[in-house]
């Protein structure tokens, strides 16, 4: 009895609501620091075609948390994007991927490998000198602009979309390839999609999951996969976890693939441990 009603007591409204802009401001003080004490880190998912060869990998942000382990991205990223704090968490992810993309170029790559792909967020899309820092970044660190890739979401459609299509154009005319991450999850429209200078799409994993056994999923991916084909861009399937997902993703001809099935995201030393394999 004393139990439940403990923890049924529930905090007045605005007590509710200081609770969480305290937890917020707490949480980008810590993100702050995290910065300052180099606590991020850059995990690579390698990526696959059918024949089992790896075409490239995808960088992802890790936070090396000390109190909290690893925490997604997908938690930290969007309240960094509320602030400036996106700029300096998005520059550490540009110049760790260049500095590890000269590491492997290094390497005796295999011919397969093609590049790694970095996660663009909306903000960064929306600023004037947004290519010329890539560039910038890829002349510094005297990489390949032919290995780096760009990967964007839809959201961009929110903002200033001829200015995105001008970014992404010039960084296209240098050798930079941009891909659609999360294709169908946004407001797409497909008018857009035929102007944007972007090369290939990558089926989102809510349409990758059970795609053997739920026929949305299946119709979905297939539609992409026809849409990809007809705009002469490449497709990859996100999020692929199973034999029988992948049997589906080849019946349906999609052949670039990343997902646990095939191997989570690793560190950088993991990384060139499997390419060395
Ligand atoms: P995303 O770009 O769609 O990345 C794919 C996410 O799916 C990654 O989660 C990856 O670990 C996860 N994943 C890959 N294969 C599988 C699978 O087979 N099953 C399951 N259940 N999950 C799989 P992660 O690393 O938590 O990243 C989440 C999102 O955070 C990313 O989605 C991306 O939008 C964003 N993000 C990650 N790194 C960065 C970054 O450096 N900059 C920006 N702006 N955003 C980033
Ligand atoms: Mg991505
Ligand atoms: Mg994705
Ligand atoms: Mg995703």
């Amino acid at each position: 009895e004393a139990f439940k009603r403990g923890k049924d007591k529930a905090l007045p409204y605005n007590e509710v609501m200081s609770k969480q802009l305290n937890d917020h401001i707490s949480y980008t003080r810590e993100i702050k620091q995290a910065l300052a004490f180099n606590e991020f880190e850059l995990h690579y998912q390698p990526q696959y075609d059918h024949l089992n060869n790896m075409i490239g990998a995808e960088a992802l942000l890790r936070w090396n948390n000390p109190l909290r382990g690893y925490e997604s991205p997908a938690v930290y990223i969007p309240i960094a994007e509320e602030s400036d704090l996106i700029m300096q968490i998005s520059s550490y992810v540009l110049q760790q991927a260049c500095e590890d993309i000269r590491k492997l170029q290094q390497l005796p790559l295999p011919d397969t490998f093609k590049q790694v792909s970095i996660n663009i967020s909306a903000k960064q899309l929306a600023k004037h000198d947004f290519a010329d820092t890539i560039i910038l970044a890829i002349k510094k660190n005297q990489i390949s602009p032919l290995h780096l890739k760009i990967e964007i979401t839809e959201s961009i459609m929110m903002g200033d979309i001829e200015l995105s299509i001008a970014c992404l154009e010039k960084l296209h005319d240098f050798g930079v390839e941009c891909a659609i991450d999360d294709f169908g999850t946004g407001y797409s429209s497909l008018a857009y999609l035929k102007r944007l200078p972007a090369s290939l799409l990558k089926i989102d994993r809510s349409f990758v999951t059970d795609i053997h056994k739920d026929p949305s999923n299946h119709a979905i991916a297939n539609m992409v996969i026809k849409l990809a084909n007809s705009l002469n861009m490449e497709v990859i399937a996100e999020g692929v976890e199973t034999k029988q997902e992948l049997d589906s993703l080849i019946a349906l001809g999609c052949y670039q693939y990343q997902g646990f099935y095939f191997s989570r995201p690793l560190t950088f030393n993991k990384l060139v441990e499997s390419l060395e394999a």
